[in-house]
Protein backbone atom coordinates (compact mmCIF):
# COMPACT_ATOMS: atom_id res chain seq x y z
CA UNK A 1 0.00 0.00 0.00
CA UNK A 2 1.33 3.69 -1.07
CA UNK A 3 1.68 6.15 1.68
CA UNK A 4 2.76 9.74 1.59
CA UNK A 5 3.92 10.72 5.08
CA UNK A 6 4.88 14.70 5.92
CA UNK A 7 6.82 14.66 9.39
CA UNK A 8 7.22 17.76 11.14
CA UNK A 9 8.18 19.27 8.04
CA UNK A 10 9.75 22.86 8.10
CA UNK A 11 10.32 24.74 4.91
CA UNK A 12 11.86 28.21 4.43
CA UNK A 13 11.72 30.14 1.60
CA UNK A 14 15.14 32.54 1.73
CA UNK A 15 16.06 33.54 5.14
CA UNK A 16 12.13 33.19 5.88
CA UNK A 17 10.35 30.31 7.67
CA UNK A 18 6.91 29.22 5.95
CA UNK A 19 6.22 26.18 7.43
CA UNK A 20 6.61 25.48 10.86
CA UNK A 21 6.35 21.76 12.17
CA UNK A 22 3.75 20.20 9.84
CA UNK A 23 3.02 16.18 9.87
CA UNK A 24 0.51 14.62 8.05
CA UNK A 25 -0.28 11.58 6.32
CA UNK A 26 -1.84 9.99 3.50
CA UNK A 27 -2.68 6.70 2.67
CA UNK A 28 -3.59 5.01 -1.02
CA UNK A 29 -6.61 6.43 -2.17
CA UNK A 30 -7.24 8.46 0.40
CA UNK A 31 -8.75 12.05 -0.30
CA UNK A 32 -7.32 14.57 1.87
CA UNK A 33 -8.70 18.84 2.06
CA UNK A 34 -5.87 21.18 3.13
CA UNK A 35 -7.70 24.08 3.98
CA UNK A 36 -6.84 27.54 5.52
CA UNK A 37 -6.89 31.34 5.07
CA UNK A 38 -4.62 32.78 2.28
CA UNK A 39 -1.16 33.29 2.96
CA UNK A 40 -0.98 30.41 5.51
CA UNK A 41 1.84 28.45 3.57
CA UNK A 42 -0.44 26.10 1.76
CA UNK A 43 1.41 26.04 -1.97
CA UNK A 44 4.41 26.30 -0.05
CA UNK A 45 4.23 22.90 1.00
CA UNK A 46 2.92 21.41 -2.22
CA UNK A 47 5.82 23.21 -4.02
CA UNK A 48 8.03 21.73 -1.70
CA UNK A 49 6.82 18.53 -1.80
CA UNK A 50 6.85 18.74 -4.99
CA UNK A 51 10.52 19.61 -5.04
CA UNK A 52 10.96 23.31 -6.20
CA UNK A 53 14.18 24.59 -6.09
CA UNK A 54 13.65 27.90 -4.08
CA UNK A 55 12.17 25.84 -1.35
CA UNK A 56 14.25 24.77 2.11
CA UNK A 57 13.39 22.31 3.89
CA UNK A 58 15.20 23.10 6.98
CA UNK A 59 13.66 20.04 9.22
CA UNK A 60 11.46 17.03 9.00
CA UNK A 61 10.81 14.85 6.54
CA UNK A 62 8.82 13.62 3.17
CA UNK A 63 8.34 10.23 2.95
CA UNK A 64 6.85 8.53 -0.28
CA UNK A 65 6.24 4.79 0.66
CA UNK A 66 8.20 4.99 4.09
CA UNK A 67 11.24 6.22 1.79
CA UNK A 68 12.18 10.30 1.83
CA UNK A 69 12.27 12.23 -1.13
CA UNK A 70 13.95 15.06 -0.27
CA UNK A 71 17.28 14.58 -2.01
CA UNK A 72 15.03 13.37 -5.15
CA UNK A 73 15.49 16.46 -7.50
CA UNK A 74 11.74 17.40 -8.87
CA UNK A 75 11.59 14.82 -11.91
CA UNK A 76 12.94 11.86 -10.00
CA UNK A 77 10.01 12.61 -7.49
CA UNK A 78 7.46 12.59 -10.20
CA UNK A 79 8.88 9.06 -11.37
CA UNK A 80 8.35 7.93 -8.15
CA UNK A 81 4.48 8.87 -8.25
CA UNK A 82 4.33 12.40 -7.24
CA UNK A 83 2.00 15.29 -9.47
CA UNK A 84 1.52 18.45 -8.67
CA UNK A 85 -1.15 20.61 -9.83
CA UNK A 86 -0.47 24.28 -10.31
CA UNK A 87 -2.81 26.96 -8.68
CA UNK A 88 -1.44 29.21 -11.80
CA UNK A 89 -0.69 26.58 -14.86
CA UNK A 90 1.88 28.27 -17.60
CA UNK A 91 0.98 28.22 -20.88
CA UNK A 92 2.68 27.16 -23.50
CA UNK A 93 1.82 28.47 -26.96
CA UNK A 94 2.91 26.61 -29.99
CA UNK A 95 2.85 23.68 -27.98
CA UNK A 96 0.16 21.01 -28.08
CA UNK A 97 -1.44 19.39 -25.56
CA UNK A 98 -1.42 15.68 -26.78
CA UNK A 99 2.29 16.44 -27.43
CA UNK A 100 2.82 18.18 -24.18
CA UNK A 101 1.41 14.89 -21.93
CA UNK A 102 3.13 12.87 -24.57
CA UNK A 103 6.70 14.19 -23.57
CA UNK A 104 5.81 14.09 -20.18
CA UNK A 105 4.60 10.56 -20.49
CA UNK A 106 8.01 10.01 -22.54
CA UNK A 107 10.05 11.48 -19.17
CA UNK A 108 8.57 9.55 -17.15
CA UNK A 109 9.68 6.56 -18.67
CA UNK A 110 12.92 4.60 -17.45
CA UNK A 111 15.97 5.45 -19.67
CA UNK A 112 16.19 3.39 -23.24
CA UNK A 113 12.27 2.57 -22.92
CA UNK A 114 10.78 4.19 -25.96
CA UNK A 115 6.59 5.35 -25.94
CA UNK A 116 4.80 3.79 -28.56
CA UNK A 117 2.72 6.36 -30.21
CA UNK A 118 -0.26 4.00 -31.30
CA UNK A 119 -0.76 2.84 -27.61
CA UNK A 120 -0.38 6.22 -26.33
CA UNK A 121 -2.92 8.04 -28.57
CA UNK A 122 -5.00 4.77 -27.64
CA UNK A 123 -4.78 5.85 -23.22
CA UNK A 124 -5.18 9.30 -24.16
CA UNK A 125 -8.59 8.39 -26.02
CA UNK A 126 -9.82 6.70 -23.23
CA UNK A 127 -8.68 8.98 -20.76
CA UNK A 128 -10.44 11.78 -22.77
CA UNK A 129 -13.51 9.43 -22.59
CA UNK A 130 -13.53 8.92 -19.03
CA UNK A 131 -13.14 13.01 -18.82
CA UNK A 132 -15.84 13.66 -20.87
CA UNK A 133 -12.97 15.86 -22.88
CA UNK A 134 -13.92 16.41 -26.73
CA UNK A 135 -10.71 15.03 -29.30
CA UNK A 136 -10.47 18.84 -30.91
CA UNK A 137 -8.82 19.89 -27.15
CA UNK A 138 -5.66 17.78 -27.97
CA UNK A 139 -4.25 20.13 -30.86
CA UNK A 140 -4.84 22.90 -29.13
CA UNK A 141 -1.74 24.90 -27.69
CA UNK A 142 -1.35 24.04 -23.44
CA UNK A 143 -3.38 26.85 -21.56
CA UNK A 144 -2.84 29.11 -24.39
CA UNK A 145 -6.09 31.57 -24.48
CA UNK A 146 -8.05 29.19 -22.11
CA UNK A 147 -10.66 29.51 -19.81
CA UNK A 148 -10.27 28.82 -16.28
CA UNK A 149 -12.15 25.83 -16.63
CA UNK A 150 -10.56 24.52 -19.53
CA UNK A 151 -6.88 25.00 -17.49
CA UNK A 152 -8.28 22.63 -15.21
CA UNK A 153 -9.67 19.97 -17.60
CA UNK A 154 -5.81 20.23 -19.25
CA UNK A 155 -4.18 19.43 -15.59
CA UNK A 156 -6.81 16.81 -15.04
CA UNK A 157 -6.04 14.75 -17.94
CA UNK A 158 -2.37 15.20 -17.38
CA UNK A 159 -2.70 13.69 -14.33
CA UNK A 160 -4.95 11.02 -15.33
CA UNK A 161 -2.07 10.15 -17.92
CA UNK A 162 0.72 10.30 -15.61
CA UNK A 163 -0.88 8.13 -13.20
CA UNK A 164 0.49 9.42 -10.17
CA UNK A 165 0.30 7.59 -6.72
CA UNK A 166 -0.31 11.04 -4.89
CA UNK A 167 -1.43 14.20 -6.49
CA UNK A 168 -1.13 17.67 -4.63
CA UNK A 169 -3.92 19.81 -6.23
CA UNK A 170 -3.33 23.42 -5.10
CA UNK A 171 -6.37 25.60 -5.37
CA UNK A 172 -7.58 23.34 -8.35
CA UNK A 173 -11.23 25.93 -8.05
CA UNK A 174 -9.87 28.84 -8.11
CA UNK A 175 -11.31 31.18 -10.51
CA UNK A 176 -13.53 28.19 -11.26
CA UNK A 177 -17.47 29.03 -12.49
CA UNK A 178 -19.63 26.50 -10.66
CA UNK A 179 -20.25 24.81 -14.42
CA UNK A 180 -16.68 24.10 -14.24
CA UNK A 181 -16.36 23.43 -11.06
CA UNK A 182 -18.64 20.82 -11.26
CA UNK A 183 -16.82 19.35 -14.79
CA UNK A 184 -13.21 19.50 -12.39
CA UNK A 185 -14.81 17.48 -9.62
CA UNK A 186 -16.52 14.60 -12.04
CA UNK A 187 -12.88 14.36 -13.49
CA UNK A 188 -11.33 14.42 -10.02
CA UNK A 189 -14.09 11.94 -9.01
CA UNK A 190 -13.78 9.67 -11.78
CA UNK A 191 -9.85 9.28 -11.22
CA UNK A 192 -10.30 8.49 -7.53
CA UNK A 193 -9.77 4.87 -6.47
CA UNK A 194 -7.06 2.95 -4.71
CA UNK A 195 -4.09 3.86 -6.61
CA UNK A 196 -4.60 7.63 -6.41
CA UNK A 197 -4.14 9.84 -3.12
CA UNK A 198 -4.60 13.22 -3.44
CA UNK A 199 -4.23 16.34 -1.64
CA UNK A 200 -6.95 18.95 -2.21
CA UNK A 201 -5.51 22.50 -1.53
CA UNK A 202 -8.65 24.79 -1.26
CA UNK A 203 -9.62 28.14 0.35
CA UNK A 204 -13.15 27.81 -0.51
CA UNK A 205 -15.70 24.67 1.58
CA UNK A 206 -17.41 24.49 -2.11
CA UNK A 207 -15.17 22.36 -3.80
CA UNK A 208 -15.69 19.50 -1.14
CA UNK A 209 -19.60 19.98 -1.94
CA UNK A 210 -18.31 17.85 -5.05
CA UNK A 211 -15.37 15.98 -4.30
CA UNK A 212 -16.16 14.65 -0.57
CA UNK A 213 -12.95 14.34 1.53
CA UNK A 214 -11.75 11.46 3.88
CA UNK A 215 -10.82 13.90 5.82
CA UNK A 216 -10.15 17.58 6.41
CA UNK A 217 -7.07 19.57 7.93
CA UNK A 218 -6.80 23.14 8.93
CA UNK A 219 -3.61 25.18 8.16
CA UNK A 220 -2.70 28.20 10.27
CA UNK A 221 0.42 30.15 10.23
CA UNK A 222 2.73 26.86 8.70
CA UNK A 223 0.81 24.46 10.95
CA UNK A 224 -1.86 22.29 11.12
CA UNK A 225 -4.45 23.35 13.76
CA UNK A 226 -7.69 21.32 13.82
CA UNK A 227 -8.12 17.93 11.74
CA UNK A 228 -11.67 16.12 11.14
CA UNK A 229 -13.98 14.65 8.82
CA UNK A 230 -15.94 16.35 5.80
CA UNK A 231 -18.06 18.52 8.71
CA UNK A 232 -14.95 19.99 9.64
CA UNK A 233 -15.35 21.97 6.03
CA UNK A 234 -18.63 23.15 7.06
CA UNK A 235 -18.06 24.19 10.24
CA UNK A 236 -15.42 26.68 8.30
CA UNK A 237 -17.85 27.46 6.20
CA UNK A 238 -20.30 28.58 9.15
CA UNK A 239 -17.99 30.13 11.08
CA UNK A 240 -14.73 31.22 8.41
CA UNK A 241 -11.44 31.23 9.42
CA UNK A 242 -11.55 34.12 12.35
CA UNK A 243 -13.09 31.49 14.87
CA UNK A 244 -9.75 28.91 13.75
CA UNK A 245 -7.33 31.91 14.67
CA UNK A 246 -9.04 32.59 18.17
CA UNK A 247 -9.13 29.14 19.15
CA UNK A 248 -5.65 28.29 18.39
CA UNK A 249 -4.38 31.42 19.69
CA UNK A 250 -5.85 30.43 22.95
CA UNK A 251 -4.69 26.81 22.99
P1 LIG B 1 -1.21 30.04 0.62
O1 LIG B 1 -1.05 29.14 -0.55
O2 LIG B 1 -1.73 29.35 1.84
O3 LIG B 1 -2.03 31.25 0.30
P2 LIG B 1 1.62 30.55 0.25
O4 LIG B 1 2.31 29.27 0.47
O5 LIG B 1 1.42 31.00 -1.13
O6 LIG B 1 0.24 30.56 1.06
O7 LIG B 1 2.41 31.70 1.00
C1 LIG B 1 2.83 31.57 2.38
C2 LIG B 1 3.76 32.73 2.71
O8 LIG B 1 4.96 32.60 1.98
C3 LIG B 1 3.20 34.11 2.41
O9 LIG B 1 3.56 34.97 3.45
C4 LIG B 1 3.90 34.49 1.13
O10 LIG B 1 4.06 35.87 1.03
C5 LIG B 1 5.24 33.79 1.27
N1 LIG B 1 5.80 33.41 -0.03
C6 LIG B 1 5.27 32.51 -0.89
N2 LIG B 1 6.05 32.37 -1.99
C7 LIG B 1 7.10 33.19 -1.81
C8 LIG B 1 8.28 33.49 -2.57
N3 LIG B 1 8.52 32.89 -3.75
N4 LIG B 1 9.15 34.39 -2.05
C9 LIG B 1 8.92 34.96 -0.85
N5 LIG B 1 7.84 34.73 -0.07
C10 LIG B 1 6.94 33.86 -0.54
MG1 LIG C 1 -1.85 29.15 -2.48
Amino acid sequence: MSSLEIKNLHVSIGAKEIIKGLTLTIGAGEVHALMGPNGTGKSTLSKAIAGHPDYTVTQGDVLLDGKSILKMEPDERARAGIFLAFQYPSEIPGVSIANFIRSAVQAKLGEGEELDASGYYKRLYEKMDLLKIDRKFTSRAVNDGFSGGEKKRCEILQMAMLAPKFALMDETDSGLDIDALRIVSEGVNQLRGPGLGILLITHYQRLLDYIVPDKVHVMWDGRIVREGDKSLALELEAKGYDWVKKEFATA
